[in-house]
């Protein structure tokens, strides 16, 4: 792989860890790897840690589309970001040696918060009552409003953030090779007087959802972009949609999402 032979290692520097990163630095160095300090002059970003510090990865070196992510479980499973193992450091510079691995691409989306701070989500975005209070919101699809929401918040996810919060929410599992975003509830009141849709419910990669909160005191979310909390405190609108930014992932080839899915959840 020579045109991709710049590698970023992203991990907390722990020294339990460190010692076995080292391990897979080296390893990767024999094999002419140049090991950057500098994520920005990376083609291949790997991470090493869980799911979250992919989320973290990904976040912190910008969403980059013009360079490879990888994940490396330091655990002794793997997970829905994670494909390799940091113990079976034999495998992973084998797949990289040999090119036996495949490269997929994750539709993200992008939050946009009273029209002027904008973030992207490899998993999702929630939206949170932050006191205890039930907490309302417009709900518009393109210009139209669909619903007025009252409850505990809601939240839009990706297709690989489906099986995340979204799954515990009962909100569907979906291929990522559907470009779409999901809206699902958190704990909606619904009873003669309030109404809402109660179910999931996809939206296209040409649609704009907007959620409008109301007024009423309670205007001051808890707003997640996949593991942080925006530090913004009062919020009138946040416009959501699918972002053209895919985040390119390595995979080995008997590794598709469904497999993860069914080694995770069957
Ligand atoms: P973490 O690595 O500790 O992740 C927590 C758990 O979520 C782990 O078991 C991880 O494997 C799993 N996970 C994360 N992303 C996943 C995905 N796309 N598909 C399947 N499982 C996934 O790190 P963290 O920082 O705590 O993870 C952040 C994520 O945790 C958030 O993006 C959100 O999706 C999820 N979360 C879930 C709930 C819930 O299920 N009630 C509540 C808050 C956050």
């Amino acid at each position: 792989m020579p045109q991709r032979n710049n590698i970023y290692f992203f991990y907390k520097k722990e020294p339990e860890l460190t010692s076995r990163v080292d391990k897979l630095i080296e390893a990767a160095r024999n094999i002419n790897y140049n090991v950057v300090e500098d994520a920005s002059e990376a083609n291949i970003i790997c991470s090493i840690g869980g799911d979250g510090t992919f989320l973290q990865a990904v976040r912190k070196t910008g969403f980059r589309d013009d360079c490879l992510y990888a994940g490396i479980s330091a655990l002794d499973r793997l997970s829905f970001y994670c494909d390799f193992k940091l113990d079976d450091i034999s495998s992973i510079i084998n797949a990289m040696d040999n090119e036996e691995v495949e490269v997929r691409r994750y539709p993200t989306i992008e939050v946009t918060i009273d029209d002027h701070a904008s973030f992207l989500c490899l998993n999702e975005c929630s939206v949170r009552s932050g006191i205890i209070k039930t907490f309302v919101m417009d709900v518009y699809i393109d210009d139209f409003h669909f619903e007025t929401f009252r409850g505990d918040g809601m939240l839009v996810s990706t297709p690989t953030g489906s099986t995340a919060y979204n799954k515990s929410v009962d909100g569907a599992i979906v291929d990522p090779l559907l470009s779409c975003m999901q809206v699902s509830e958190i704990a909606s009141l619904n009873n003669n007087h309030y109404r809402t849709l109660g179910s999931s419910f996809l939206l296209s990669g040409d649609r704009r959802l907007t959620l409008k909160v109301v007024q009423d005191g309670n205007d001051y979310p808890t707003i997640g972009i996949d593991n942080e909390a925006l530090s913004i405190r009062h919020i009138h609108d946040l416009h959501i949609r699918l972002s053209d930014r895919k985040i390119k992932t390595i995979k080995l080839k008997d590794n598709s999402f469904w497999h993860k899915v069914q080694r995770t959840f069957l």
